[in-house]
């Protein structure tokens, strides 16, 4: 008898850490892909990767944008996900957590600080952990994200195969119309 394929339903950071690293691969600069999710009461309302402003070309077709060893062409994920809900209005960012799967440089920190988000969910650091402390400073919740290797195996598998439900075993006869 097969093996009973078991479903892992993810914790909200999980669940939305998942969210920002797909994000991430829209980014249009290749010296980072970064991505951003923007959420208040565990709902998202906006999201953000490294990308050019829009309507300008991107590095990935014209080449980076360097000054001082950095690449300045793109709005960063962080920034973007503030940016795209001022553009979206709705919803306020006060009081929202951003989930980053690397931890904001210096300049979106400023921005983290200013938009009123409470707390930062961090994947990964990558370089400037002075950025943390000025979160931090600022008197934001600071998280580091605990890689989940059950949930990291169900990502997989959730790409590739379909999630067991009850009604696929026959258990759970639907009648009529859904
Ligand atoms: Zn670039
Ligand atoms: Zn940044």
């Amino acid at each position: 008898m097969a093996e009973e394929r078991k479903h892992y339903r993810p914790s909200w950071d999980d669940y939305f850490m998942a969210i920002a690293k797909i994000i991430a691969a829209r980014g249009t600069c290749d010296r980072l892909y970064a991505g951003a999710v923007l959420v208040k009461e565990n709902r998202i309302i906006s999201t953000g990767y490294n990308g050019s402003p829009p309507g300008l070309p991107h590095c990935l077709d014209i080449g980076h944008l360097l000054e001082d060893g950095h690449c300045v062409r793109t709005i960063h994920g962080e920034h973007n996900a503030i940016l795209q809900a001022a553009v979206q209005g709705g919803t306020s960012t006060v009081g929202s957590t951003m989930y980053c799967k690397y931890n904001p440089c210096i300049h979106c920190t400023k921005y983290v600080i200013a938009a009123g988000i409470k707390r930062v969910v961090v994947g990964k650091i990558y370089r400037n952990e002075s950025a943390v402390q000025m979160l931090k400073d600022a008197g934001i919740q600071v998280d580091m994200y605990q890689e989940n290797p059950e949930w990291n195996g169900e990502v997989m598998k959730i790409f590739s195969e379909d999630i067991p439900s009850r009604s696929n075993e026959g258990q759970v006869k639907m009648e009529g119309k859904l």
